[in-house]
């Protein structure tokens, strides 16, 4: 067996059912996703939307993309064609892109609300404030080409593990309070994206549902990984 097969293999093991593993592949050629998928992996995660593209044209059904990285609205249209869950939606402008280019295309396009919780100010994603704040906007409720799927956090890079443990409690106290005021009614706001390599054993205590893992997978990537 290949070496990401077993590192696939691996963290199967160590995860319990019901959460989902997203294999981020950004930087990885097509024949370690290729190595990924004899291991049964389906779903990938692709932060940069020219590559999705790219490798989503190269390998067909049956991998889902999923865009986790920053997402400017000028490359929306291209990527939507291609794209299972958007992990990465920022801002209330974003939301309307999607939702006016989904249309477009018919499509319904399931997506996630970034939520700022790290210490470093170079990541993205809403406060806790203006969440709220877009969830109380009627106008919210009248873009039904997006769906919100539920929330996604990265934690801040530290190995203090109390500070990323906290972060995690409170993304999940967010989303169980959204779910309760705003998306009662919506029976797929249930996903809660968080952890990676370094930290996914602690997204799982705090209840993570999706974890998204590249490094313990296809090994480091070779950059200075830029932070978002
Ligand atoms: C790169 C990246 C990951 C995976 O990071 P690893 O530490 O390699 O597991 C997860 N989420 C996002 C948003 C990323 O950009």
């Amino acid at each position: 067996m290949n070496v990401i097969q077993q590192n696939i293999e691996y963290i199967r093991q160590s995860i319990p059912t019901g959460v989902t593993l997203v294999a981020v592949s950004k930087t990885k050629p097509v024949a370690d996703i290729k190595e990924a998928m004899k291991a049964g992996q389906q779903i990938f995660g692709e932060n940069k939307v020219q590559e999705l593209v790219v490798k989503a044209k190269e390998i067909n059904e049956p991998v889902k993309w999923h865009m986790i990285g920053h997402l400017q609205t000028n490359k929306v249209k291209l990527l939507l064609p291609h794209v299972h869950l958007i992990h990465s939606v920022e801002s209330f402008k974003l939301a309307r892109v999607i939702n006016a280019e989904a249309e477009k295309i018919g499509k319904i396009i399931p997506c996630l609300l970034q939520i700022h919780i790290a210490q470093e100010e170079t990541k993205f994603g809403f406060s806790e404030e203006e969440v709220l704040s877009m969830l109380q906007l009627p106008e919210f409720y009248s873009l039904k080409n997006i769906e919100v799927h539920g929330l996604m956090g990265m934690a801040t890079y530290t190995d203090e593990m109390s500070v990323v443990r906290k972060e995690f409690a409170f993304l999940r106290m967010l989303f169980e309070k959204l779910k309760t005021n705003y998306f009662r009614d919506n029976p797929w706001f249930k996903e809660l994206s968080m952890g990676m390599s370094n930290d996914y054993r602690i997204a799982i205590d705090e209840g993570t549902t999706m974890i998204r893992i590249g490094s313990l997978i296809f090994g480091e990537r070779n950059y200075k990984q830029t932070e978002q």
